[in-house]
């Protein structure tokens, strides 16, 4: 399983000088205090492409009950959402919201697999990293966060996952700036974490800071790479650092496990936005 090359120039103009030893700091910080997180919480690599596409505009709790609905229907595998249509699959994807688009989109994955791949999974993610993102990302409704999602978590293949979160974290530290485009912030995180290891159970966790983390899963015990374990682990403890501390409004930097690497003025900006 090959990684992307990182010979991709990272634009001088978006992100910041030391940027990659920033990004390590964070990882090491919070991967010695939380430990591994867990992700993605799945038992199939198809569970986790569901999963991708209905975690799109809505929480994870939503997806969870519409996952629920298709597993007690017995549809949530290729064959099932193969065999029912899309009028039969709209009612049990409701809860996660914009439900016919989605059942439309998890009809038109299973038909991407079945016209390319003959059906199978496996040979969808044998494909190398590079080619197989850009089949994907040719599919209606699948962006680059989407994308890399089902490549890391559902087929290991060891690419960085970006998503909001890790934009406004590094964007607030000063890594990057907000006009940074996906994959300079994807290269960026990619290159800084090429030579880490994945985190090991902490002796003594910070159990005042690190938020509840999902119970191991099929799938995150499925890993093949250390490549693919640190970036996996690096995306889980963002979503935590994000969705737990550093929210769009009134983030709580001085409970943050990251608030040692905030400078007075990048404080001064947040607790600004703060009061917005
Ligand atoms: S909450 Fe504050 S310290 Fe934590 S990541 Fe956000 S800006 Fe940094």
């Amino acid at each position: 399983m090959k990684a992307l090359s990182h010979k991709a120039k990272k634009s001088q103009r978006t992100v910041y000088p030391g940027a990659d030893e920033q990004v390590r700091a964070f990882y090491q910080k919070l991967a010695q205090k939380w430990g591994p997180q867990h992700w993605w919480p799945a038992e199939t690599p198809f569970e986790v492409i569901v999963g991708a596409v209905l975690t799109q505009n809505t929480s994870w709790t939503n997806v969870e009950r519409a996952m629920a609905s298709l597993r007690q229907a017995k549809v949530l595998s290729i064959e099932g959402i193969r065999n029912i249509t899309a009028a039969q699959l709209e009612p049990l994807v409701r809860s996660s919201g914009y439900f016919r688009q989605k059942a439309q989109r998890l009809k038109d994955f299973v038909a991407f697999v079945d016209a390319r791949y003959g059906g199978s999974l496996g040979r969808m993610f044998a494909t190398p990293t590079a080619e197989l993102r850009v089949a994907l990302l040719e599919q209606k409704g699948i962006g680059m966060e989407t994308a890399d999602s089902i490549l890391l978590y559902a087929g290991l293949h060891a690419i960085f996952v970006v998503d909001a979160y890790t934009r406004r974290i590094l964007e607030r530290h000063g890594v990057l700036d907000a006009s940074a485009k996906y994959d300079d912030v994807r290269l960026l995180v990619e290159g800084a974490l090429a030579r880490e290891v994945i985190p090991s159970p902490p002796a003594e966790p910070d159990f005042d800071t690190r938020p509840k983390i999902h119970a191991p899963s099929t799938m995150s015990r499925a890993r093949q790479s250390e490549r693919v374990g640190v970036y996996n682990e690096m995306h889980g403890l963002l979503v935590q650092v994000g969705k737990h501390y550093c929210h769009k409004q009134g983030p709580e930097c001085d409970r943050c496990p990251l608030t040692e690497f905030l400078s007075a003025q990048q404080r001064a900006r947040v607790q600004i936005a703060r009061k917005k």
